[in-house]
């Protein structure tokens, strides 16, 4: 998931930049509220985690505005402030979750994981469709029962798809699920991982849940509970 992180403090955005990469997911780390608008009228990311305490704009007014903008990702509010009153004004603003710091970083990731789930409309930590389980906190799929060898890249784009299932998703949206710069994007590499995929699903059992739409983007076109 392409995640946007709005923290002031170096080492802590460095670290959370660190640990949710290597969660796989793709990390935009920024300093300030600015930055933060810019990124997020420019790409689309799936959550953010927001510092509340922040130079200049502060963390609650910037939520404000990704709301006026009509950004719907989930948002996390990261405070240093434990007061109830932060938290319920933070809710209030259009934040979905908490999280006080100091904070143990799998109590961080665990509430991520669950707004991205909610946000997809799962309640469950596996995506099915099919044949076809996925297991979102250990990033595997399986079909057939067997477990599916994936590299990190057709993972993501599998996951991606089937949280979108029923939905047309352009190559755009994909390749920012994979790389964090414009420039090291190259919409053929999406279709090689995609036919790559295609191949492992349709395996002996002949599951081939991706559709092409020209000029478009890919569909998966099985329902996914
Ligand atoms: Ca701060």
């Amino acid at each position: 998931m392409k995640l946007l992180v709005v923290e002031d403090e170096a080492l802590l955005r460095h670290h959370l930049q660190t640990r949710l990469s290597e969660s796989g997911h793709v990390v935009e780390a920024v300093a300030n509220a600015e930055e933060a608008l810019y990124q997020a009228q420019q790409y689309n990311h799936d959550l953010a985690v927001v510092d509340l305490g922040l130079p200049g704009m502060g963390g609650l007014e910037l939520i404000r505005q990704l709301r006026a903008e009509g950004k719907t990702f989930p948002i996390l509010i990261l405070t240093a402030r434990g007061s109830w009153e932060d938290k319920v004004q933070g809710l209030a603003t259009g934040a979905d979750d908490y999280v006080v710091k100091p904070f143990q970083f799998e109590e961080l990731e665990a509430r991520l994981s669950a707004l991205l789930r909610r946000s997809s409309g799962f309640t469950q930590p596996t995506i099915t469709a099919g044949p076809l389980v996925l297991d979102i906190n250990r990033k595997q799929a399986s079909l057939d029962e067997q477990p599916l060898a994936l590299t990190a890249f057709e993972y993501r784009i599998l996951e991606y798809l089937m949280r979108h299932h029923q939905q047309v998703v352009a190559k755009d949206r994909l390749m920012e699920q994979l790389y964090p710069d414009d420039e090291e994007r190259d919409p053929n590499v999406i279709e090689v991982l995609v036919g790559r995929l295609r191949r492992k699903l349709e395996g002996d059992v002949g599951f081939k849940p991706i559709d092409t739409v020209r000029g478009l983007g890919y569909l998966f076109t099985e329902r996914c509970r």
